[in-house]
């Protein structure tokens, strides 16, 4: 069963200071994670999670990430000048971006960040945005086909848009090569929210083989495999978590079997992960503020889609506890949703819970990765604040909410600001 980590009571209190909705994280959720990710990859040398800060976009978070040894894996502009303002210097800054724009290119070469390319044209481009081919560079492999878990399909990297075939990443190795790299990395990603523990290790597998090949063929021996993220964690109440532990010794094997015969001994691993890190540890803090009675029962929310998108945009389940009435049997069903003009502005459909009172406080689970991060401005709805948790139980807040100003403050025209 999905345990809140906050209690009513403290929720309580939290709430006479900063009013729902909200998204609170667990600071002590947030270090265990990083450790236990740290511990099941202890085995080799130069492995470092680089954060996938798009999952939860808060500097304070990045923060305690960079604490743990963590860096941070960029997609765009603005991801890299906040990880700058957190403090990540050069090659703990990964920046694994697509359709990449040449400001943001600049600004990664300015920080020194590692640049994973998406693209085989984008050689040419970095080069001419930027005046030159960087010393370090990481290319993103898309093998095509269907990525499969022995018999099962967990994806289709054909229909992905992301990365280069096989020969055009054999290319890119000789000509950055010729153009001056001298420390190559290779990245794929191809499965996402997998609690599959042979995930990880099936994927390494396909890039440890590459890295053999690209060593045969191009001479360069890799310096770095970033496995990127993908690794999932159970939205379910009853669904089985992935094991950190059991995935890091996966990897060993295949390392032993495939790269140290081939002389790649010393590959530093990487990760991206983002759910896996964050998911678990931020819960999104709604009240109940109306119900309905119509063709079916309707728990109207404070929060809405705009503040969570993923079962609008996914169906995804996050599970739901009312606060307080733990204990009580499940035995009304309910559509709880926000107050979106979107029928799919639904946080769940026909869910079985304890009956709802007007001022209950629900707790929406596994919202501390792509919760607060997707969250947009339709219906003029604002974002809410972000608070945080630490280990002494003290509560920061590290968003406030955003405010009517906020929302007027891009408009082109004076007249209409107030
Ligand atoms: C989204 C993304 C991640 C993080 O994915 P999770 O599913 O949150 O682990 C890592 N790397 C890249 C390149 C991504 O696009």
């Amino acid at each position: 069963m999905k345990k809140p980590f906050v209690t009513k009571a403290q929720l309580e209190k939290i709430i006479e200071k900063y009013p729902t909705p909200f998204h609170i994280y667990d600071e002590r959720g947030i270090r265990e994670r990083a450790r236990a990710l740290n511990k099941a990859f202890a085995w080799n040398k130069g492995f470092r999670e680089y954060f996938a800060v798009k999952a939860t976009p808060n500097p304070v978070i990045l923060d305690i990430l960079k604490s743990e040894g963590c860096g941070v894996d960029c997609s765009s502009l603005t991801e890299l000048m906040m990880s700058d303002r957190v403090g990540f210097k050069g090659e703990e800054i990964m920046f694994s971006s697509n359709a990449t724009p040449a400001a943001d290119f600049v600004e990664a070469r300015r920080l020194g960040a590692i640049i994973n390319l998406d693209d085989f044209t984008h050689i040419d481009f970095l080069e001419k945005v930027t005046g030159s081919i960087p010393k370090t560079i990481c290319c993103r492999y898309n093998p095509g086909g269907d990525f499969k878990i022995s018999t099962q399909i967990m994806g289709s990297p054909s229909e992905a848009k992301y990365g280069m075939t096989e020969e055009q990443l054999i290319e890119a190795f000789r000509i950055l090569k010729e153009k001056g790299a001298e420390k190559f990395g290779i990245h794929a990603f191809l499965s996402s929210n997998n609690t599959n523990n042979e995930y990880y290790p099936t994927l390494a597998g396909v890039l440890f083989r590459l890295a053999v090949k690209l060593k045969e063929l191009t001479g360069i021996s890799v310096s770095f495999i970033n496995l990127s993220g993908g690794v999932g964690v159970p939205y379910l109440p009853d669904a089985e978590p992935a094991d950190i532990g059991v995935i890091g010794d996966g990897v060993h094997r295949v390392y032993d079997e495939i790269l140290v015969p081939a002389g790649l001994d010393d590959v530093a691993i990487y990760t991206e992960l983002g759910r896996y890190m964050l998911a678990p540890n931020g819960m999104l803090i709604t009240k109940a503020i109306h119900e309905k009675h119509i063709y079916k029962e309707y728990i109207g929310c404070d929060a809405c889609a705009a503040n969570l998108m993923r079962p609008a945009m996914y169906g995804a389940y996050h599970h739901i506890t009312v606060m307080g009435k733990e204990n009580e049997p499940s035995d009304h069903m309910y559509d709880v949703t926000g107050g979106l003009c979107e029928n799919n502005d639904k946080f769940a459909i026909d869910r079985m819970l304890p009956k709802i009172d007007i001022g209950d406080i629900l707790a929406i689970h596994d919202t501390g990765a792509h919760g607060f991060a997707m969250g947009y401005n339709y219906n003029g709805k604002l974002r809410s604040s972000e608070l945080l948790l630490h280990e002494d139980g003290s509560v920061e807040l590290i968003r406030r909410a955003e405010t009517p100003d906020d929302y007027f403050a891009t408009l082109g025209v004076t007249k209409y600001f107030k």
